[in-house]
């Protein structure tokens, strides 16, 4: 029986992953409508509620996270009872954007230039030693963009500053990306790593809209770079399971933007476009399997389904598309569901007349498409 902390869309995809491998789940969510719910058990409770982390603890052989926010001390009283993949080390080291910035210096890892502030002094003592543009974020908690402010003149900082109403941040210089990739690496007890090709990312207002896998033109230095860089801070970490690193390319070089303790959005093409999923690799990993390969399969175009719910009909149409809808209620912008299209040939999407553009009547996260 596995736990996992969180019951999300994520949490019900490593359900998803592991029925077959013959596991169970049970699923710890303060929300009873938790995406989850549908592929294992679901305790309703919040992550502090110390008889609810009980009763996950004394009915699993191990527990997981889905999602980075998880209070440490909830990771660590759980830790004393069962184990905990990945470590609270290892939580603790990507929870806190300031933090997770240092740990990635320390591991000899690139990143954009950073300091710590809170009070809009600090702020502005940070502009003036990095320099406009600079990008604020709340050290902890945002997601999706959420948490977020560009600063590009000087009135924009007060404005900033109080948008974030005075949590403590990180104050980054803009990097001038040339795209956004992402590396999804995976690591077992044993020390066994793995990483899968890396993606091409397209957001828009700091959501994920879709993601190409593998990235189109990545020389092998490039997936090379990447992959040491999720090997020298997993091992520096000891981390066990799935990690995902968001990456900027500027020429030849790349940039850490972000740690993701966890599987992650940019990944969800390996269910159909990868040897083994994303969420079967970090389930083999917490249960002491041998890993699986992480080759792609042809080449998968990953649009996530944002908002509102998709004509069904049209998206099973396309050829090699597999959609994922995850029992959630629509919301404006809300991550409802995802598609992924897989095709043998490599990168099929440019032969199509219009481009990926020309799917986005029926997949619209593909208008930001170029
Ligand atoms: P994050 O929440 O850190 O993943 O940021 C969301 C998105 O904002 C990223 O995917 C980038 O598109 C953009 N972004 C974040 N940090 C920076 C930065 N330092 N320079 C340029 N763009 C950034």
């Amino acid at each position: 029986m596995i736990g996992v902390l969180g019951g999300g869309q994520l949490g019900r995809m490593l359900g998803l992953a592991g029925l077959p491998l013959g596991q169970r789940f049970v699923f710890l969510d303060p929300s009873p409508d938790a995406p989850a719910r549908d592929v294992g058990e679901l305790i309703v409770a919040e992550y502090d509620d110390r008889k609810a982390l009980d009763e996950l603890a004394s009915r699993v052989d191990v527990v997981t996270y889905e999602f980075e926010n998880v209070p440490a001390a909830t990771v660590e009283a759980l830790a004393e009872r069962v184990p905990v993949f990945p470590s609270a080390g290892a939580l603790h080291a990507t929870q806190d954007r300031l933090v997770e910035k240092g740990s990635l210096v320390d591991a000899g890892i690139p990143v954009a230039p950073f300091r710590g502030a809170t009070t809009g002094i600090e702020v502005r003592n940070a502009i003036t030693e990095l320099g406009l543009p600079v990008i604020l974020k709340t050290r902890r908690g945002g997601y999706d963009g959420k948490g977020q402010a560009v600063i590009t003149g000087d009135a924009d900082v007060e404005v900033g500053v109080a948008a974030l109403r005075g949590a403590d941040l990180i104050v980054e210089g803009r990097v001038d990306f040339d795209r956004e990739l992402s590396v999804i690496a995976v690591r077992g007890e044993d020390g066994a790593f793995a990483a899968y090709p890396l993606v091409e990312n397209h957001h828009a207002g700091g959501i994920l809209r879709f993601s190409l896998a593998p990235a189109p033109t990545v020389e092998a230095s490039l997936q090379a770079k990447a992959e040491g860089f999720a090997r020298s801070f997993m091992e520096a970490h000891d981390y066990v399971g799935v990690m995902t690193l968001e990456l900027f390319q500027v020429g030849d070089g790349l940039l850490v933007n972000e740690v993701a303790p966890r599987v992650h959005n940019s990944g969800h093409w390996t269910i159909e476009g990868a040897e083994v999923s994303q969420f079967e690799n970090h389930l083999r990993a917490c249960l002491g399997l041998p890993l699986g390969a992480t080759d792609a399969v042809g080449s998968s175009v990953m649009a996530n389904v944002l908002g509102a719910l998709p004509d069904v009909a049209s998206i099973t149409a396309i050829a090699g598309a597999h959609l994922h809808l995850y029992g959630k209620e629509p919301r404006p912008l809300r991550k409802i569901g995802h598609v992924t299209v897989r095709r043998d040939e490599r990168e099929w999407w440019k032969r199509l007349d219009g481009g990926l553009r020309s799917l986005a009547t029926v997949l619209p996260a593909l208008e930001h498409a170029s």
